[in-house]
């Protein structure tokens, strides 16, 4: 397609992209679209085989991929990526090749030591894979930050740039970052306040609507589904949009009882998470977790599942249709 010469770095590489899931699929295209030679690595007969051979990419086995390849970009979930390294990266990949994360995690928490002869480097797009194809396709871009754990070629953070240039981050905003900060915040952003903080911020307001008397529909609503009013709100213009919005008698609302809820004790809390996922407990106890076969988190997850807000919301999201064709979409989203 649209071949694109700002990335002189990786003009000539080629680049395999390990993983064609959220973000795989997302970087490849745009990759191939900005010129660049890109091919595919999976286990065949996985579940992306042939959705990435059906959109004319080179698919190969991650060894296969991995071998010759200038770039590897590693794009599977976070926690098969040690084996990934150690079974098809580290035997494979050539001396001098740029190993690419868009998470830190790994490296960071030492559970992949690089090979001390390639580069290692990161580009984290900040928004999901299906945003990152769609502004791409329509000449824009969503900012990304890189950061460079290793260089040995000397061309590191050129590579970085190229590589977030030939998706589509150099059109918007690129900001450089290390490993250590990608890392700790992805984590606590949605620990504290995206995924953790803001489900159990839903719960707790629904359990004391519900507690109270009143109908589950109702606190529904209000507590829920209202939510995303607001945060639409918080993302096009940040809080000062958000009460541009609302009455005066919510303001003053939130002005008064935010603080009640969220108050100097939270904080602390936030912190004692913070400092967790600093000095490596979290991520000590989220691989033995998933080593151990996922007992807590599959019974934690469940629990979730069993709130009673769950069941009162998929009655209620029946009745809206317009609900329904987003559904599967948000679902595929994974932070
Ligand atoms: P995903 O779950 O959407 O996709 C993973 C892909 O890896 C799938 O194609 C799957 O088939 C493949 N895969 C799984 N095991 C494999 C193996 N052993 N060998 C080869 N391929 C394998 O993952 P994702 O959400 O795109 O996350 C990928 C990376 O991007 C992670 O490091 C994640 O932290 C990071 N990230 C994701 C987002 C996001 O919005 N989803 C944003 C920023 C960074
Ligand atoms: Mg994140
Ligand atoms: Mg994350
Ligand atoms: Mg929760
Ligand atoms: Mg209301």
């Amino acid at each position: 397609m649209s071949s694109n010469t700002s990335h002189p770095t990786l003009a000539d590489a080629r680049i395999a992209v390990l993983g064609y899931g959220s973000q795989g699929r997302a970087h490849a295209l745009n990759l191939r679209d900005s010129g660049l030679d890109v091919i595919v690595g999976l286990r065949k007969g996985g579940p992306s085989w042939e959705r990435a051979k059906a959109e004319g990419f080179n698919v190969a086995e991650p060894g296969d991929a991995v071998r010759g390849a200038d770039l590897v970009a590693v794009l599977t979930p976070d926690m098969v990526q040690p084996s990934l390294y150690r079974e098809s990266i580290e035997p494979n990949i050539k001396p001098g090749a740029a190993l690419l994360f868009a998470h830190g995690f790994n490296v960071h928490f030492g559970q992949i030591a690089p090979r001390a002869d390639i580069d290692v480097i990161l580009v984290a797009p900040k928004g999901p894979g299906a945003l990152v194809r769609r502004e791409y396709e329509i000449g824009r871009g969503v900012p990304c930050i890189w950061a460079v754990h290793q260089d040995v070629s000397g061309e590191a953070e050129a590579k970085a740039k190229a590589y977030a240039d030939g998706i589509g981050g150099g059109r918007a905003l690129l900001i450089k970052t290390d490993f250590k900060e990608e890392t700790e915040t992805d984590l606590f952003g949605e620990q504290a306040v995206l995924c953790g903080g803001a489900s159990a911020l839903v719960q707790a307001g629904f359990e004391t609507l519900v507690e109270a008397g009143y109908q589950p529909e109702i606190a529904y609503y209000e507590v829920l589904h209202e939510l995303k009013l607001i945060v639409d709100l918080f993302y096009e213009g940040g809080i000062a949009r958000m009460l541009e919005f609302v009455s005066e008698t919510a303001q003053y609302g939130d002005y008064v009882s935010g603080p009640r809820v969220v108050d100097a004790a939270t904080k602390e809390r936030m912190k004692g998470v913070l400092t967790d996922i600093q000095d490596g407990t979290f991520a000590r106890n989220w691989i033995a977790e998933y080593q151990a076969g996922l007992p807590n988190y599959k019974r934690l997850k469940q629990a979730d599942l069993d709130h009673p807000i769950e069941q009162v919301g998929a009655k209620l999201r029946a009745r809206m249709p317009w609900l329904q064709a987003n559904a599967p979409k948000a679902a595929a989203e994974p932070l």
